[in-house]
């Protein structure tokens, strides 16, 4: 299904549901912390965070795509420092799979921070970038964009640049191909399928998030947020436009080995 946000989040990269989602379950208690990964606005760095306000949530909406932090260094603060015990993370299809393996590991070491986590919001993913090859070569020296004068990123199609004077910069994805990180290259994940909630753009018309609901958690915490009325729901969504982007990642060559996986 395809879900929109009912109030405004202003930095939303599609629909805000992902925003929404955690906002009510963190005003319900339901979750008692988010880690997730936050942007500097003025340098665009990633940074793992541990978010416990609704407000600091709204504040750090939309997706980063130069992404280089270990997002799960964060959840040793969250879970040893601060006694969370239900968090939500959000993260890239590995991510959630490192989360997921770590939730079923009966590990002594591991056991706590699974055990701790409560919800996985996996985000669809085709490839991120290194920071210092988009925002240093790419934006900065061949594009003249300075980090602080972007105002969003988005990719469709190409990577849309908009920065703060309304200007629209469109740089096709062949451009970014030296920066993709070497790991993405042979991840074969796009729908984040360890993860008890998927949440993407394609298959929804602009302006929405499509939300695939994996587990009875996920359905749990969607339903906790329909029920109270912060988001908006449409079955308008066109799942195999998701779907074709699944498979073309699952079947795409394997560099090291030359061939079809
Ligand atoms: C690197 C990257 C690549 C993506 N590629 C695709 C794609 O190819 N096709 C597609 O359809 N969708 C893709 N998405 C998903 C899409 O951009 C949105 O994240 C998704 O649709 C949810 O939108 P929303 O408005 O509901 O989220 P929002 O309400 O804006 O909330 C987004 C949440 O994600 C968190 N977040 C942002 N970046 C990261 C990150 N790197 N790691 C962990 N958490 C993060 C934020 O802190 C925030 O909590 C990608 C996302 C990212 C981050
Ligand atoms: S492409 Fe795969 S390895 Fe790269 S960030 Fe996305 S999920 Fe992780």
């Amino acid at each position: 299904m395809a879900a929109r946000a009912v109030e405004e989040v202003a930095h939303r990269q599609n629909g805000g549901a992902v925003t929404a989602i955690l906002h009510r379950a963190l005003d319900e208690g339901v979750i008692d912390g988010v880690v997730t990964v936050t942007g500097d606005p003025w340098t665009l760095e990633p940074g793992s965070t541990l978010i416990t306000s609704a407000g600091d949530l709204v504040q750090h909406a939309g997706s980063r795509f130069a992404w280089r932090v270990p997002l799960l260094s964060v959840l040793k603060e969250a879970v040893i420092r601060q006694s969370c015990r239900h968090l939500a993370v959000v993260g890239l299809p590995c991510a959630a799979t490192a989360v997921r393996k770590m939730k079923e590991s009966s590990n002594d070491l591991l056991r706590p921070f699974g055990s701790a986590v409560r919800v996985i919001i996996g985000l669809c993913c085709t490839e991120t970038f290194e920071y210092d090859g988009l925002v240093g070569e790419v934006l900065r020296a061949r594009h003249g964009i300075d980090p602080w004068a972007v105002s969003r990123l988005a990719v469709r199609g190409g990577l849309q640049v908009t920065t703060l004077s309304g200007e629209v910069l469109e740089i096709p994805l062949a451009e970014l191909d030296s920066c993709v990180r070497p790991g993405c290259r042979i991840c074969t994940d796009f729908s984040a399928r360890d993860a008890d909630i998927s949440a993407c753009s394609a298959g929804s018309p602009e302006g929405w998030t499509t939300i695939v609901l994996r587990t009875p958690e996920g359905e749990g915490i969607w339903s906790r947020a329909c029920a109270g009325g912060t988001l908006e729901v449409s079955e308008a969504v066109d799942l195999p436009v998701m779907e074709r982007l699944a498979r073309r990642k699952m079947d795409r060559p394997d560099p090291a080995q030359g061939r079809n996986r």
